[in-house]
């Protein structure tokens, strides 16, 4: 049997890839120090065979005794509110953090996988994005502390690769969606979900005439599977490419919620990309994925699953 570190496993991804990896008989050992993550998120997993729980911050040095075959790199602040209150742990995290994970990788000579973000990409000039392009970002505005460490970690991963002959992979994630987010950790999708179930203003920043193109969890999950599991050593956008506005966007989550929350218009955050959406012919061909969830579909799972959150929080308070 093989075993997986994932680190950053008790968040909102790291726990789907948790259970991927358990359903796929390996052993699993999730390693986080629960900075925007929940031990909720992992709970029910505590009593499964061949799971561990390790709290710790990866951006100390660390050990895990016994084989790792797998090591999988997701611990990092993932939503900008997150990364601009965390700016310091976020550069230690994607440098430091991504340093040790790569150490122990080395060390148990196992595969290293390596959570990256098309945040690489920045406020893109190039539409969509393929993996040859090297991006627009900002190193010293404020989300440089998040695209500029990821930048590092991709470095620091080929690195290893190229000098101490590390089996590799990189995964640029593009805007991912679904159950056990935090209903308050910023992005839009449980911003604009908690809004429109309890009927609070949607907040819709600059004009929402900027684009993203929304993933569902369990589209991702088998992507990053396919891609740990092929032999591409080079890094791959998995994502969906189905592009629309933040404006619709937030219209449709109101309509799919049958909500009346009205819209409402709040500053543009400094670097806000103004598009964003995945080239992904690289997944298409060379590992025989594309996303096959509908927004629809993977709204109504996320909608489903923040009414019951809230009920729970609103039931905790009486
Ligand atoms: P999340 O905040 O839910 O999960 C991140 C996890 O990492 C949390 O459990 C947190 O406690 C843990 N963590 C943070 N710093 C740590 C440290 N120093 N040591 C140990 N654990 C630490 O976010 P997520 O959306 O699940 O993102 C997971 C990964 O995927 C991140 O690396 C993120 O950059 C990447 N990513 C996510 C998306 C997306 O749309 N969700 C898009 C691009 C990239
Ligand atoms: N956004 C918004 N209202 C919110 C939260 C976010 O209009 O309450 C916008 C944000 O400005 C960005 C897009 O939604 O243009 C996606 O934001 P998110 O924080 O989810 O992720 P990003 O793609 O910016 O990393």
């Amino acid at each position: 049997m093989s075993r997986a570190v994932i680190t950053g496993g008790a968040g909102f991804l790291g726990s789907h890839l948790c259970e991927r990896a358990l359903a796929e008989g390996h052993q699993v050992v999730c390693v986080d120090n629960l900075l925007t993550g929940r031990t909720e998120n992992v709970a029910h997993l505590l009593d499964r065979d061949g799971f561990e729980f390790l709290q710790h911050d990866v951006s100390k040095p660390f050990e895990v005794d016994g084989p790792v075959d797998f090591v999988l790199h997701f611990a990092s602040p993932a939503s900008p509110i997150d990364y601009l209150e965390l700016p310091i742990q976020t550069l230690k995290v994607g440098s430091l953090g991504t340093h040790n994970s790569l150490g122990l990788a080395k060390a148990k000579r196992a595969r290293f996988l390596l959570a990256s973000t098309s945040e690489v990409y920045g406020d893109p000039k190039e539409h969509p994005q393929k993996e040859t392009y090297w991006g627009n970002v900002n190193p010293v505005g404020p989300r440089g502390v998040y695209d500029e460490a990821k930048r590092f970690a991709e470095a620091m991963t080929m690195a290893y690769h190229r000098y101490h002959g590390l089996d590799v992979r990189i995964v640029r994630i593009f805007n991912t969606y679904g159950p056990r987010m935090r209903v308050r950790d910023g992005r839009v999708v449980p911003a604009f979900v908690q809004q429109a179930l309890t009927g609070e203003p949607m907040t819709v920043f600059g004009s929402g005439q900027q684009t993203r193109s929304f993933c569902y969890v369990d589209d991702l999950v088998e992507g990053i599977w396919r891609l740990l599991m092929s032999d591409l050593r080079e890094p791959c956008n998995i994502g969906n490419p189905h592009e629309m506005t933040i404006l619709e966007f937030a219209e449709t989550i109101r309509a799919a919620v049958g909500s009346a929350s009205p819209i409402v218009f709040k500053p543009l955050p400094v670097d806000d990309p103004q598009t964003r959406q995945p080239d992904i012919t690289q997944a298409r061909e060379r590992l025989g994925w594309e996303p096959k969830v509908p927004l629809a579909k993977g709204l109504e799972s996320t909608i489903a699953y923040f009414r019951a959150v809230l009920a729970e929080q609103r039931a905790a308070h009486v």
